[in-house]
């Protein structure tokens, strides 16, 4: 599924007949989990206005087209990172202006988490930049009390906290997570090229130890590294983040409206980069099925759009902020969940978004 930039100015675009028989419909498509690379990426290449409107009508079957999650990113632990991924600016491997920080204090997140949802967000994510959580026993502890308080405030609450073990996972899940953040980066064959200091295999064990525990998986990649034309996922995530950079735009176009296809529940996030784009653009993805943004003040390292900008723009396309555990597939893993507050429960029970 994630294509390079360079890969895609080499490849014949092909043509269809105005049938375009050759074409997945959206109606065979809403229920499948058995996507082969060539069909994605027959897909990926189909006429681009053909191919938003089939990813646009699959968000109508399966999820509530005018509704956009905003989502707040904040990072509890910046820099310093022993990992190589040559894309990353937290890497102490690479010279960069970014400064290494210690892990944060509870206060300041929890109060960043309190105005985020005053703001409109309803979903706080928290990333700490480190390979993994081994030797920071304290330091998680810090963490597990963050994701208790901030799920206590009603929100969903995401991680991003490198390799976990199972019981680490199992310890999140208890103390509320919702969901956590593994991308898989790009495809095993070019990993290598990318990152030296961990294998893919390491990279899909945490994301088996957090399915295990009953967390929602939020897994992407970074586009435009040079990937094979062929690439896909192992498995469908309940979040599926896209980052614009550095990838033209209408790559990131096509590769939303692929990733609705294939992917009809999961949440789509439109990630870093999303300020530098104009709002037609963005509402171009949005039609394309991109349904969350990350919206505040700072992405991990780059600047977001703010909160006020992004209200402005929904109210201008007649757009919604999506309620928390509004998507159905995250709702379902908390009902699990001792601690899940009752109004939640009776939320999931009147949900009319469908289910597969
Ligand atoms: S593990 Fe994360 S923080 Fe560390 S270098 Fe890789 S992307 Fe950056």
């Amino acid at each position: 599924m994630f294509r390079s930039l360079a890969a895609q100015k080499s490849l014949p675009v092909r043509r269809y007949l105005a049938t375009h028989a050759s074409i997945p419909s959206a109606s065979t498509a809403i229920t499948r989990h058995d996507w082969t690379r060539h069909e994605i990426q027959d897909l990926y290449e189909s006429p681009l206005m053909d191919l938003v409107f089939q990813a646009a009508s699959v968000h109508r079957k399966f999820q509530s087209p005018n509704k956009i999650q905003l989502c707040t990113l904040m990072n509890i632990k910046t820099g310093g990172c022993t990992e190589d991924c040559s894309y990353c600016s937290q890497s102490s491997r690479y010279s960069t202006p970014t400064k290494a920080s210690r892990l944060l204090e509870i206060e300041p997140v929890l109060e960043a988490a309190r105005k985020a949802k005053e703001n409109g967000s309803t979903r706080f994510c928290m990333g700490a930049a480190w390979r993994d959580l081994a030797g920071r026993k304290r330091g998680f502890e810090r963490i597990l009390e963050m994701v208790r308080e901030v799920r206590g405030m009603g929100m969903e609450v995401c991680t991003t906290l490198g390799m976990l073990s199972p019981d680490q996972a199992r310890q999140l899940k208890e103390a509320g997570l919702t969901a956590y953040n593994h991308n898989l980066d790009t495809s095993r064959e070019f990993y290598p090229q990318v990152i030296t200091s961990r294998s893919y295999d390491e990279r899909l064990s945490t994301i088996d130890a957090v399915r295990d525990a009953g967390i929602s998986v939020c897994s992407g990649g970074i586009l435009g590294l040079g990937e094979k034309d062929e690439d896909d996922m192992p498995e469908h995530p309940e979040s599926f983040p896209v980052n614009a950079l550095p990838v033209s735009y209408h790559t990131l176009v096509r590769t939303i409206a692929t990733a609705r296809i294939v992917l009809p529940t999961t949440i789509i996030r439109l990630a870093a980069g999303r300020n530098t784009m104009a709002e037609s653009e963005q509402a171009m993805c949005f039609m394309a099925g991109a349904n969350a943004v990350f919206t505040g003040e700072q992405m991990l390292t780059t600047p977001c759009s703010p909160w006020d900008e992004d209200k402005a723009m929904m109210d201008r396309w007649g757009l919604e902020g999506m309620q928390s555990f509004e998507q159905d597939n995250v709702a379902r893993k908390e009902r699990s969940a001792t601690d899940l507050p009752k109004e939640v429960h009776a939320k999931e029970d009147a949900s009319a978004v469908p289910s597969v």
